[in-house]
């Protein structure tokens, strides 16, 4: 949908649509029943809200608007994985994912078109950076996916029970935008999610990482990929900036400030020959042993041009091994939703590269799902 005039009220936490309706001169309370009507029933405009006065609806058409990214395609995989290809103003795409998985559905959000942080084996990398999503780009995607199952009732609401930033983009890159869409995903009045099932994946940005536990209860997932700053400088360049052992310090601090025993889930893409020798168990093991965290395996998923192979089986499991006995609680992730290239690896935005780092459209990736059993620390 083309971009207007009109304000567009999707992406708004509970405070600014309050002062939004105050600013127009109508009673704040206005904006529970409008989030309700949005985020709850789904509504496309402000005619279906009855509870709402004939003359507030003519205003709020004249001088407002529910606008989310336009679907260009929906596919469902064998395995019930969807995935969408969403289309943002500007024109590039970014995509979702749902996982379903026995009574949970894990939805895979994205927070930016592209990506500015050239992780060496990340396709998002290679397809440059364009643009920060907007909160109502972010939140829409989360939308969309309710949606796509028929009416937003109670029932249908189940069927995104988590939500992982994990798609295209750095969340902690795009702060502002990324809390009011996680604000809206954990309010009451919208999606009502726990906030131990909203969870936000940063490749160790490692200021915003403070910056968010000051003004945001989520879950936190860590990109590590290497266990020292010499592999992990080549891997995740970020980590030139902000290093090991400041992310490590970052991450105790962010588990500081939650109230309860979540602990930090550590990703690790593993690439053959690369991190997952035994040596770099030993160096993992070490460095997670103080840290209240889960670590999450991921094989890696190729794409064209990526230099990197997934491992054998043999090699996952023994570092597996290796985590399990120096207690480190880990779980690997199956590849899911393959043939609608959905998986870790295959997710395409198409990104015009605003840094002209490529022209390419590569595949990017993700998946998400921790399966196997995870071992007590
Ligand atoms: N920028 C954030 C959010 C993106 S999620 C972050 O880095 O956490 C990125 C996740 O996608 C990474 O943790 C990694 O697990 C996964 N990933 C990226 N490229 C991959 C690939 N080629 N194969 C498997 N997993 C990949």
């Amino acid at each position: 949908m083309k971009a207007t005039s009109r304000t567009n009220l999707l992406g708004m936490t509970p405070v600014q649509l309050a002062s939004y309706f105050e600013e127009i001169g109508e009673k704040p309370f206005r904006a529970t029943q409008v989030l309700k009507w949005m985020h709850q029933h789904g509504a496309e405009s402000f005619d279906e809200m009855t509870n709402i006065s004939k003359t507030l609806r003519v205003k709020l058409n004249e001088q407002a608007e529910i606008r989310e990214p336009e679907v260009v395609s929906q596919d469902i995989s064998k395995d019930g994985t969807r995935k969408w290809v969403i289309r943002v103003d500007g024109g590039s795409c970014v995509e979702t994912v749902l996982i379903p998985e026995g009574n949970r559905g894990t939805l895979c959000v994205s927070s930016q078109v592209g990506c500015s942080l050239n992780c060496s084996f990340c396709s998002t990398g290679k397809q440059g950076f364009n643009r920060n999503l907007s909160a109502a780009e972010i939140i829409g995607q989360v939308r969309i996916a309710i949606k796509s199952f028929g009416a937003m009732d109670p029932a249908n609401k189940r069927v995104v029970t988590n939500v992982v930033m994990m798609g295209m983009g750095e969340p902690l890159m795009n702060f502002e935008r990324v809390v009011s869409a996680m604000t809206l995903m954990m309010e009451d009045n919208a999606y009502g999610l726990s906030k131990r099932r909203v969870t936000l994946s940063t490749a160790g940005v490692v200021p915003a990482i403070d910056k968010l536990g000051d003004v945001l209860d989520v879950s936190l997932a860590v990109s590590l990929h290497a266990p020292n700053d010499k592999l992990r400088d080549e891997l995740v360049p970020v980590n030139k900036k902000y290093p090991i052992k400041e992310l490590m310090d970052a991450c105790h601090r962010y588990l500081g400030k939650l109230n309860d025993k979540r602990v930090i889930t550590i990703e690790y893409t593993m690439m053959e020959g690369v991190n997952d020798l035994p040596e770099h168990a030993h160096q993992l093991a070490k460095l997670l042993k103080t840290l209240p965290c889960k670590l999450n395996i991921i094989p890696f998923n190729p794409f064209p041009n990526s230099g990197y192979t997934r491992p054998k089986a043999a090699a996952i499991e023994h570092f597996k091994n290796t985590m399990h006995k120096a207690g480190i609680r880990t779980t690997g992730r199956r590849t899911r939703g393959e043939e609608i290239d959905a998986a870790c690896g295959q997710l395409g935005g198409i990104v015009e590269d605003r840094t002209k780092r490529t022209s390419k459209l590569i595949p990017l990736v993700q998946e998400i799902i921790p399966t196997t059993t995870p071992t007590a620390r």
